[in-house]
């Protein structure tokens, strides 16, 4: 038995939180994780904390169970999953702070290592990918299944991305076998988009602006199209992806401002760039070829910043 599910027996009050502005592997490996408990750990008080949830992902087993607020301190044992540093934990850092024993389950290559039990492993596809692998096959539902299949989905672009590999498809391989309906799950929640989204992302294509000869294309989020379009920050899903498939494009930048002044920045690219090292010199993190931070300032600002980086890697040479 491994220390995670060690923990979990040993454990009265279990707590699992994500990252903030949670997406779909990390709902997936959260929901999956508290199905598996719920299901083969009876008697335990298990609770999930996460932002608000794409209401996408309302089929899943326990998506009614998910505390949106921080809720209760001093939990015996706290899971963190897909989560690079526990500030990502947010609103929901200081329940983990408090808890008994710290467990944590990502694949960030920018996590440096927190918590007292550490799965952390940058070659997954996803954290749920990583959940897949502690659990016993024997003792795993259809409802745990499908939560942590839809993980890997979104994490890999439907098993496309780069951090794919042969684990990878094994792994979705068997979670079909609990009976989980992968075409529903895929078209669902990874391909269809609701009309605002499709709004949304014609806008952010239209006024996509390519740079060094094209190897670089961004586009912005101005704050007032939240109001102007009635989106959430999760209509965005897949706007970068679309960038980043431009022919010539290495790296796609979308930024958007989520709130005056503050920009979140999502950072992809193809083959060359390392993103998720030029996410860390502006505090953020990510995987080699995705990655996230938040810059202050105008789209000119965050341009200037981030293309100094982008192109020194694409020349070869090193900044630091
Ligand atoms: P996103 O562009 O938000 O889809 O994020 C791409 C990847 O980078 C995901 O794995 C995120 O968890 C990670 N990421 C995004 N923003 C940050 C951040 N501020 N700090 C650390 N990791 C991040
Ligand atoms: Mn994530
Ligand atoms: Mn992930």
């Amino acid at each position: 038995m491994n220390k995670l599910l060690e923990a979990i027996r040993d454990s009265e009050r279990i707590a699992i939180a994500g990252h903030i502005r949670p997406d779909g592997d990390c709902v997936g490996s959260a929901l999956g994780l508290r199905q598996y408990i719920a299901e083969n750990y009876p008697g335990k008080e298990i609770t999930v904390f996460l932002e608000e949830v794409n209401p996408k992902f309302r089929f899943l087993s326990g998506i009614s169970e998910i505390h949106s607020e921080p809720d209760g301190e001093n939990y015996d044992l706290m899971i963190a999953v897909d989560c690079s540093d526990p500030e990502r934990l947010g609103k929901f850092e200081p329940i983990f702070r408090s808890s008994g024993t710290k467990a944590v389950i990502d694949h960030h290559i920018s996590n440096h290592g927190f918590g007292d039990i550490r799965i952390i492993e940058p070659d997954r596809s996803s954290a749920s990918e990583i959940v897949c692998t502690l659990l016993d096959p024997e003792k795993i539902s259809r409802e745990a299944a499908e939560a942590l299949y839809m993980g890997i989905v979104h994490d890999t672009g439907v098993f496309k991305y780069s951090n794919v590999t042969g684990r990878t498809m094994e792994i979705a391989g068997k979670l079909m076998e609990y009976g989980v309906d992968h075409s529903r799950i895929i078209d669902e929640t990874f391909y269809a988009r609701t009309y605002i989204q499709s709004q949304v992302l014609g806008r952010a294509i239209l006024e996509s602006i390519q740079l060094m000869d094209g190897a670089c294309i961004f586009s912005y989020i101005k704050n007032k199209y939240f109001d102007f379009y009635g989106a959430v920050y999760q209509d965005l899903d897949g706007i970068v992806e679309q960038l980043r498939i431009t022919k010539g494009v290495e790296v796609a930048i979308l930024i958007v401002e989520i709130e005056p002044g503050v920009n979140k920045v999502s950072l992809r690219s193809n083959t060359r760039v390392d993103v998720a090292s030029i996410a860390e010199k502006f505090g953020g993190g990510g995987h080699i070829r995705a990655a996230g931070c938040t810059i202050d300032g105008t789209v000119y600002d965050v341009i200037n910043n981030l293309t100094l980086y982008i192109e020194a890697q694409l020349e070869g040479t090193k900044i630091v």
